[in-house]
């Protein structure tokens, strides 16, 4: 790996002596230049992580499985040197713009992980670490090559695992309780993926017998080795367990280095506690004129935040049945379309279908909705719209759901996830053809764009009724009151019955989905932010952006398409571009 980047620089090197040839031509080769040293970037990270590699749909080191131990740190923070000297051989200014994205993304990057390593080390206090067991699912389920070289290079990835969870035990030391906790689960979980799913998925194939005695042995060892480490986990001694809350300066660097934003996280969370504040004011007007038409002549609450979740909760029967949920969806899909294209919002794209389908069962309990792309390596795959299952839910539990997803919400769901959400979004972005942008751009680009798409939509008439205007602001407080929340909770320090309070309160939430979040934020960080900050950050650019191109001359739909051009580049980037120096 050493000398592959070692030759990189060689020839990067080389490229630099060339610089007296005309300017044209000069940055045709930096730029070509650039293209060729992204790959071999890659191709080196994905040798340092083949976990990530295998989950991204990059498939030439699914066998592998590298012990997290000390040796495999510095081989990674050696990478990051080396790639920072390569970049810097680099003349930022002669790259395209598109390229000059990527660069400042791998410089991110870059640093991000040298921090991760050298400041964070969540391999010390985080159990979750050690979580190879999806990446086998991963090779399992994925049906990107034939079944048999799958299993095999299953079968010769598990060799290392019994050397992977010895090493986890010896690094972990003093871990968050509530991430250990969630690693037992985790891991339990995964048992059968290891003795049954991979040996059931043998039997379909001809390997002959001798060969699938070995490969199933190997994994009864592995299935034991994860038992093994369960069991450590369980009886750790943790006398001075480390908090799950990350405290300000961790939660500042991580936001700088994840969200990528125009802005710090500190001055997020006052945004955030502003536009909750305006938020509620409309929503007391909405729910006031709202009042007389579902309550007649009942007095109103004295306190306005009552009255909202009055009428909220009225609203809220409205809802579709278990039976139906998926229908519902496949149903409001082509409106949605029909809706763009008749206001001419954005161009979508008919050749790629967005199919709606139940959660895959590998899933677990994951969320009610997402949505699954195909990946960079992987343009030509479906787009799933992925849905939970309520059919064998208690009655209760599915009328709960049902009223969170109910006649109003459900359209903004469809918004999000699908139509113009993230899935045309992520058309946009696999024609975007940087694969650094998809790999590593920015996930506040993404949920924020999906974010803007619901206010869009409204904003252009898709429902203009008082009821669907109040039900889209209590969907859009949830990314508010996520930043809300996840500055309070990590750098603040807030309890747990004041998170709770304040989301059922003033975010308007039922209790299981408010424990929920709270779950939620116990166990990541930052990563809530990128709904608001995105949301936040795109609202600002075309703010900007009408202003520069003038109100006569301004087209949502060119603003939507020049800003989806770039890929999932972060926003800030982005407004570079769109803007320059502005
Ligand atoms: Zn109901
Ligand atoms: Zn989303």
């Amino acid at each position: 790996m050493r000398s592959l980047t070692y030759l990189i620089l060689l020839s990067l090197f080389i490229i630099g002596c060339q610089k007296e040839g005309p300017m044209g031509q000069l940055s045709a080769k930096g730029n070509e230049a650039f293209t060729v040293y992204e790959g071999h970037y890659l191709d080196a990270l994905w040798k340092l992580n083949p976990d990530e590699a295998t989950n991204e749909g990059y498939h030439k080191y699914d066998s592998l499985l590298v012990i997290p131990n000390d040796k495999s740190r510095e081989a990674m923070l050696d990478f990051v040197k080396l790639q920072q000297d390569s970049l810097a051989r680099f003349e930022v200014n002669d790259l395209t713009e598109l390229n000059r994205m990527d660069y400042h993304i791998l410089q991110n990057q870059l640093e991000y992980t040298n921090w991760k390593i050298t400041v964070l080390k969540s391999y010390q206090w985080n159990p979750g670490y050690y979580n190879a067991i999806p990446t086998f699912a991963h090779i399992l389920n994925e049906n990107y090559a034939p079944l048999t070289k799958r299993l095999r290079n299953f079968y010769q990835k598990m060799a290392n695992l019994p050397a992977y969870y010895k090493e986890a035990q010896k690094q972990i030391k003093n871990p968050v309780p509530e991430l250990t906790a969630l690693a037992i689960d985790q891991q339990t979980g995964g048992i059968n993926i290891l003795e049954k799913d991979f040996v059931d998925s043998l039997k379909k194939t001809n390997i002959p017998a001798a060969e699938q005695k070995q490969m199933t042995d190997r994994a009864k060892i592995s299935a034991d080795a994860v038992r093994g480490f369960v069991t450590w986990l369980k009886n750790l001694k943790n006398d001075k367990p480390r908090s799950f809350r990350l405290g300000k300066e961790l939660y500042e660097d991580k936001f700088k280095f994840e969200i990528q934003s125009a802005y710090t996280a500190q001055q997020l969370f006052n945004l955030a506690t502003e536009r909750k504040k305006q938020v509620h004011k409309d929503m007391a007007k909405l729910s006031r004129q709202l009042w007389p038409k579902y309550f007649g002549k009942k007095a109103m609450p004295a306190d306005s935040l009552d009255m909202i979740a009055q009428v909220l909760d009225t609203l809220s029967a409205k809802h579709t049945t278990a039976a139906y949920l998926q229908s519902t969806i496949e149903k409001i899909l082509p409106k949605l379309s029909a809706f763009i294209k008749t206001k001419d919002l954005l161009t979508l794209d008919p050749t790629k279908p967005l199919l709606v389908r139940k959660n895959p069962a590998y899933f677990g309990n994951a969320a009610v909705a997402s949505l699954s792309a195909p990946g960079p390596y992987d343009k030509n795959g479906n787009s799933y719209f992925n849905i939970i299952s309520l059919t064998c839910l208690s009655a209760d539990k599915a009328e709960s759901y049902l009223r969170e997803y109910n006649n109003y919400t459900i359209q903004i769901l469809s918004i999000h996830e699908g139509i113009p959400g993230h899935y045309a979004q992520l058309v946009y972005a696999n024609k975007a053809p940087s694969l650094i942008k998809s790999l590593f751009g920015s996930g506040a680009m993404v949920e924020g764009w999906a974010v803007y798409g619901e206010q869009m939509m409204l904003d252009n008439g898709y429902d203009d009724s008082p009821e669907m205007k109040l039900m889209w602001y209590k969907w859009h407080l949830r990314s508010v009151c996520n930043s809300i929340l996840d500055y309070n909770v990590h750098s603040n320090n807030i309890r747990r019955e004041q998170a709770i309070t304040f989301l059922t309160h003033e975010a308007f939430q039922q209790q299981a989905e408010a424990e929920g979040k709270w779950r939620r934020v116990s166990i990541t960080s930052v990563q809530l932010d990128s709904y608001y900050d995105g949301y936040k950050e795109i609202m600002d650019l075309r703010e900007a952006y009408k202003a520069k191109v003038g109100d006569a001359k301004y087209k949502v739909k060119e603003f939507n398409e020049k800003f989806l051009s770039y890929g999932n580049a972060p926003v800030k980037l982005i407004r570079l571009a769109m803007l320059g120096n502005k």
